[in-house]
């Protein structure tokens, strides 16, 4: 059994203190489960537009995609995954060069990766040198990146060599990667591709979504003050105190019996009565005089 709560209704509100002022940043990262990385021109659209319902734009020249895009993936009824485009990591990317930082912190909040590589050649850079490269610059951007779960997709097999993708298969799986060969304009093992990075993400933690990095400061309640006197006046200081005295309407009796309680619970009333205070002394707080009643 649980008592039926009794819902307490304050009885007075307070006036309120100045407000507080911040200039802040804001920066947008998107959530996805998993990232798309590579090169400019490896094949990245194309995978995901041909893996989820996204369109994202699709051309033979550097730098497409000039936001990220994100699509669903569907794995099975209620099974499905978020993969993002991550254009922009490029060589220099994470000293700003190309599209820089303005893409590479979307990267952060990924679980997990599918590197493409571009195993045809047609761009005339070598696949193995490609993916070492891109991996320089995650760690460069971020060391934490490079511990992330990585898949490897080979692309554009439809047009490569059997020993090039060979070559790449050897030097990723050596270093402890998952692999597969695939191609996006052909359709080749995507279903493979997908249902791989399905049961890796099975394994891996949610999405980080929120990080507190701001500690709201604990509201100023305290016993430390000081009581001085000034010829017959009693002069309090307590900025806590004045703080709640500056919130308090003294002409609601309400709010006046609030303060008088924070008064009371500091010590200040037993110390007033210390230092010999008599009925209608003047006592000081900050702009405030009131007169003290024993
Ligand atoms: P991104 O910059 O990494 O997103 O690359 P895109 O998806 O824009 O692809 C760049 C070019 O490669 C386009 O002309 C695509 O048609 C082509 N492409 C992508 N995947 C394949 C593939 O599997 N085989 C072939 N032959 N071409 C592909």
């Amino acid at each position: 059994h649980f008592a039926t709560p009794t819902r307490q209704i304050p009885r007075f509100a307070k006036v309120g203190l100045p407000g507080e002022k911040f200039e802040v940043i804001l920066e947008l990262k998107l959530i996805a489960d998993v990232g798309l990385i590579g090169y400019p021109n490896v094949g990245k659209s194309t995978l995901l537009s041909a893996i989820s319902a996204a369109k994202p734009k699709i051309a033979n020249y550097h730098f497409t995609t000039l936001s990220p895009v994100l699509g669903v993936v569907r794995v099975g009824p209620e099974r499905s995954f978020v993969a993002a485009d991550i254009p922009g990591l490029v060589e220099g990317a994470s000293q700003g060069i190309g599209l820089g930082h303005d893409f590479l912190r979307h990267i952060e909040r990924c679980r997990m990766f599918v590197h493409v590589v571009d195993v045809s050649g047609i761009e005339g850079r070598d696949p193995v040198e490609d993916f070492e490269k891109i991996n320089l610059e995650l760690g460069e951007f971020n060391q934490q990146l490079t511990e992330r779960p990585q898949i490897v997709a080979a692309n554009k097999s439809d047009i490569a060599t059997a020993e090039a993708i060979e070559r790449l298969e050897k030097h990723v799986r050596a270093k402890g990667f998952d692999f597969v060969t695939i191609s996006a304009a052909t359709r080749k093992n995507l279903d493979l591709l997908v249902s791989r990075v399905y049961s890796a993400l099975q394994e891996l933690p949610p999405v980080l979504t929120y990080e507190r990095n701001y500690v709201k400061p604990a509201p100023p309640v305290g016993d430390n003050f000081s009581i001085d006197k000034e010829g017959d006046d009693f002069v309090i200081d307590a900025p806590w105190l004045e703080r709640i005295l500056m919130q308090t309407n003294v002409d609601d009796y309400e709010e006046l019996q609030y303060f008088q309680r924070a008064l009371l619970d500091s010590g200040i009333v037993d110390r007033l009565r210390e230092m010999g205070a008599k009925d209608n002394d003047t006592v000081r707080i900050g702009d405030f005089s009131f007169d003290y009643i024993s």
